[in-house]
């Protein structure tokens, strides 16, 4: 926590209603932001808004489906609108995808896994860009995935998506460079406890494959078991992160993928 850090500026975070989403909101509040929360979950979103007012920040919700290029230009304009500029946009709406081997990997699941972690994170992206590069700068990270580095069993659609994240942050870093708008990612892997770990554990326990046990404490325990640090990484470690990459503690730091993992 670096109080003040970011008095004075806004902060866009998609996926705010969500587990890394509201952490992050809540952490950059905690500095200084001013919060717009874009979700498609309306009364999660409404109860982020509520605990962030009444913590005595300035926040508010848009109701957008980032899959939609419209609906994001709305809520983007409607924040400049209420806040008068984006300063940071933590790109972080996502799904995870079935748990399935890729012989049985379904086409609709594929396609869905796409649309709202590539193209959602494309639209917001553009949009964003837009905004900053006519304001004349910003920070913006992209939420990719671990998954995104080593393609995880069982992943096919969630894996090639967050690689597509990853390399939506290299071109784009280098596109917005000249605007003074640095694009960063950042790849959580072991995060809990919370929906995203619980889920993982779950469902690659019932997947049925030679990497994972079939009883999820066992996978739990074997997923844990892998990384250095031998434990779970927190909300708020996922939090510090970005905000460092939001942060001028990052100024010279564009393009670049920061593995939040434990050390894999
Ligand atoms: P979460 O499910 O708690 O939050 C995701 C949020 O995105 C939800 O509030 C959901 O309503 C929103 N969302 C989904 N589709 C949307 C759409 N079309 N338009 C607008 N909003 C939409 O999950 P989380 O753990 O907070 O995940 C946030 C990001 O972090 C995701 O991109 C996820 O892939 C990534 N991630 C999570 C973990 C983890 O372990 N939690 C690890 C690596 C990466």
């Amino acid at each position: 926590m670096v109080p003040g850090r970011f008095d004075g500026k806004t902060l866009l975070v998609t996926g705010g209603a969500g587990d890394i989403g509201r952490t992050v909101a809540r952490r950059c509040a905690d500095e200084g932001a001013r919060i717009a929360i874009v979700d498609l979950d309306e009364p999660k979103m409404a109860a982020v808004v509520e605990e962030l007012r009444a913590a005595g920040h300035e926040a508010e919700g848009y109701r957008c489906d980032v899959t939609d290029s419209e609906q994001v230009a709305t809520a983007v304009a409607a924040a400049v609108t209420r806040f008068g500029r984006i300063d940071f946009c933590f790109n972080n709406a996502g799904y995870q995808g079935l748990f399935v081997p890729t012989p049985e990997y379904p086409e609709d699941d594929f396609r869905k896994v796409m649309e709202i972690n590539v193209v959602g994170v494309f639209n917001v992206l553009v949009a964003v860009a837009r905004h900053m590069r006519d304001a004349g700068g910003g920070a913006i990270v992209n939420t990719a995935s671990y998954a995104g580095v080593i393609g995880p069993p069982n992943m096919l659609a969630y894996a090639a998506s967050k690689f597509a994240v990853l390399g939506l942050t290299k071109t784009a870093a280098r596109d917005l460079a000249p605007h003074g708008i640095r694009v960063n990612a950042v790849s959580p892997a072991l995060i809990g406890p919370g929906f995203m770990w619980t889920r993982q554990t779950e469902l690659q326990a019932a997947a049925g494959s030679q990497y994972f046990d079939a009883d999820p404490r066992v996978v739990e325990r074997q997923m844990i078991d892998s990384v250095p640090m031998r434990r779970l990484g927190s909300l708020e470690e996922v939090a510090s992160s970005v905000a460092m990459l939001l942060s001028d503690d990052a100024s010279y730091v564009t393009g670049v993928n920061l593995e939040v993992t434990g050390g894999q």
